[in-house]
Parts: structure tokens; C-alpha cells; sequence
């Protein structure tokens, strides 16, 4: 059974993010002057355990979803997340099962073990090749090299076809655009430029600052013929184009200059068990409390329904001066 929301959109995918901590301190998601040493993270208790997780989300799945991205924070922080992994790919009915990593805990044992236990695709967040700029982006100092390791890691493991997902932010990295293709060119993963977004409150966002996704294609376009290609299936977010020569894909997500409210299918599950219907939510339905208090499976199952059935948002489409001025949830929080 799938429920829909006030839009005829179905659910259909689920995000879980599994901890707000990171390693890294990538200045557009968790800038060191909010996140510094003395930011208080969720307590253990707070954190949904794996077998909660796993309950949440195999009545998920009974509502409609196909497709589970974790995700957090930095989802390797997370022990064992192989335990959680298998858990989760066990689930009738679930036909996706994937990941996005920072890659800096991505060893080519943790990508295996990973796959083994039922994962069935990655994707790994990569702002530049340059060393330098990567190193400040993240402003953790993590070399670009590392990340590099990770991805061919992933691909060994059979983590196929990997996803290498780039930010892209005016004056900060916009010219490694192309560098970045030609690097996974041919060799079948895929490159996805995203369109820096106005998530939470912390990062500084201006409008100036993002690259739309039309001026991506076409610095692209200039060095080898791009044709346009069908989404994989209703509510992908990113537009795909295929290298005319055959040498694969690329993929540009256009939150900002193209929204795609319309076929948005993606809930997501907070590492404390709220429920979110956007990024861009100011706040959750708390799943979690739900949970501990005993409710049964067709009471958790019920609840996600009436919350998915009321939905209405659409925050990318109606986007102005005053809806970026209002409450939002944080990115480290929620997951992207
Ligand atoms: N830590 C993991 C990682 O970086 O891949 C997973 C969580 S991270 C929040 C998920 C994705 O969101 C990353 O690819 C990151 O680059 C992206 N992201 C974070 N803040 C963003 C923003 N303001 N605009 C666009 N993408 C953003
Ligand atoms: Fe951490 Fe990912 Fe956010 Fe970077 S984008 S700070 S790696 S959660
Ligand atoms: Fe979905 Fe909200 Fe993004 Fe629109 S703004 S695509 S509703 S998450």
C-alpha cells in the first residue's frame, strides 16, 4: 500500500540519519564557529537504536517505501552500522538500499563488510580534486587523496555503480567543475554536481553563491557533447545526462533553480526519530516518542500515514526572501 500526500505524491523513499556527529566541518553544512568544541551533540539514549531503526523502517516500507538512503551526520561514525545494514536489507519489499559517506572512514575492509552485509550502493561526497580547496571546504585539513582511496574502494567492493556527489559553491570550487568530470569519465561512476542549498540557518547562504544548473551543463557541454536522458524512475532528483561518445553519466541537482517539489517522494527519519517531510522543515513529527510509548506496529504504521497524508510542503517552488528567514532544520541534523 502507498499513501499520498495532499499533492498525489507517493512515499516512496526514506532517509535515515543514524547520528548528527561528523568528523568534518564542511563550511556550508556545519561551519566551525556554530559547530565548535563546546556544540553539544544528541546523547546516546537520545539515538534511536538499530533495532528501533529497523522497525521504523520496515513499517515504512509497509506505507510505500522502496528505497532507504542512511545517511547523517557522517553515517561511518556510527558502530557496527554493518549490524543496522543487515537488518534493514532483510526487509520484504524494500528494493533499494544505499549510503552517503564523507569516505574518510571508508577502508577498502568497512566498504566490503559493508556490501556483504546487504548494501547495495554508495555514494560519496567529493567538493574538489584540488587539495587545497578540498582541505578548506572540509576545514578539517582531510586530504583529498583519502577520499580518492575510498571511492576506488567502494568500486572493489562491488558498491557499483558508485555516486561521487560534489556541492558546487560560486568562487569556492565552481572551477573544478569539469576537472571532476573528466576525472570519472569512463569509468562508470557517477558524477552529480548539486546546486548549493539554503538548508538551515547557520551556513551564511546567499543566492549569489549558487552555481544553477543550466551554467553547469553548459561548461560541461563545452568539452564533450551532453544528451539529455530520461529519469530512472518518478522522483529522481537529479537530471541526467549521458556523454554523447558513450564514456557514461553525469547528474546535476537543481534545487534552487529548478525545483522538483512536484515528485517529491523523500521522507526523512532524524537520528532521534523525528519525522521530517522536507529538507527544509522547521520541525518533526516525533516518531521516537511514538515508539516508547509502546505503541503496537499498526499504531507506528498509522502514525507515518497521517503524517505523510498531510503533507503539503513545497519549499523549493515557493522559495522567496522570507521563507529563507524562517526556522529550518539543520543539514548535520536531518541528512540531506
Ligand atoms: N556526511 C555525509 C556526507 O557528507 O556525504 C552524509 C551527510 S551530508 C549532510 C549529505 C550531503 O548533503 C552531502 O553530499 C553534502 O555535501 C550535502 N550538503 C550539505 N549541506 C549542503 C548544502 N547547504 N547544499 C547542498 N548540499 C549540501
Ligand atoms: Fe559532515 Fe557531510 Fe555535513 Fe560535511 S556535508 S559536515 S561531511 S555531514
Ligand atoms: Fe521535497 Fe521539500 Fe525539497 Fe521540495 S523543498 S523537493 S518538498 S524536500
Amino acid at each position: 500500500m502507498t499513501v499520498q500526500d495532499t499533492l498525489s505524491r507517493p512515499l516512496r523513499d526514506l532517509r535515515i540519519s543514524v547520528t548528527d556527529r561528523c568528523n568534518f566541518r564542511c563550511t556550508y553544512c556545519m561551519p566551525k564557529d556554530v559547530f565548535g568544541p563546546g556544540f553539544v551533540f544528541l546523547r546516546r539514549a537520545d539515538l534511536l537504536t538499530f533495532e528501533e531503526i529497523a522497525r521504523a523502517a520496515r513499517l515504512f516500507v509497509r506505507e510505500g517505501v522502496e528505497k532507504i538512503r542512511l545517511t547523517g551526520g557522517e553515517p561511518l561514525i556510527r558502530r557496527d552500522l554493518e549490524r543496522l545494514v543487515e537488518a534493514l536489507a532483510s526487509i520484504d519489499g524494500l528494493r533499494d538500499l544505499t549510503l552517503t559517506t564523507n569516505g574518510s572512514l571508508l577502508t577498502p575492509a568497512k566498504a566490503r563488510s559493508l556490501r556483504d552485509a546487504g548494501l547495495q550502493r554508495i555514494t560519496i561526497s567529493l567538493d574538489s580534486l584540488d587539495d587545497a580547496v578540498f582541505r578548506s571546504m572540509n576545514d578539517v585539513d582531510f586530504p583529498v587523496g583519502r577520499v580518492l582511496e575510498a571511492i576506488e574502494a567502494a568500486g572493489a567492493a562491488g558498491l557499483h555503480p558508485v555516486k561521487i556527489d560534489m556541492v558546487v559553491k560560486r568562487g569556492v570550487n565552481e572551477s573544478g567543475i569539469v576537472d571532476m568530470a573528466r576525472r570519472f569519465r569512463g569509468t562508470g561512476h557517477i558524477v552529480r554536481f548539486i546546486e548549493y542549498m539554503d538548508v538551515g540557518t547557520t551556513n551564511g547562504w546567499q543566492l549569489r553563491d549558487v552555481v544553477p544548473a543550466r551554467a553547469i551543463i553548459d561548461a560541461l557541454a563545452a568539452q564533450w557533447p551532453l544528451l539529455p536522458a530520461d529519469p530512472n524512475y518518478f522522483g529522481e532528483v537529479a537530471g541526467r545526462w549521458l556523454y554523447a561518445d558513450g564514456n557514461g553519466e553525469i547528474g546535476v541537482i537543481s534545487s534552487v533553480s529548478q525545483p522538483f517539489c512536484r515528485s517529491c517522494t523523500r521522507a526523512r527519519l532524524s537520528a532521534q526519530g523525528e519525522l521530517f517531510t522536507c529538507l527544509f522543515a522547521a520541525r518533526g513529527f516525533d516518531l521516537r516518542a511514538v515508539m516508547r510509548g509502546g505503541a503496537s506496529d499498526d499504531e507506528i504504521a498509522a502514525a507515518i500515514a497521517r503524517v505523510w497524508t498531510a503533507r503539503t510542503d513545497r519549499y523549493s517552488e515557493i522559495r522567496s526572501e522570507e521563507t529563507r528567514r524562517m526556522q529550518k532544520v539543520e543539514m548535520y541534523h536531518i541528512g540531506g
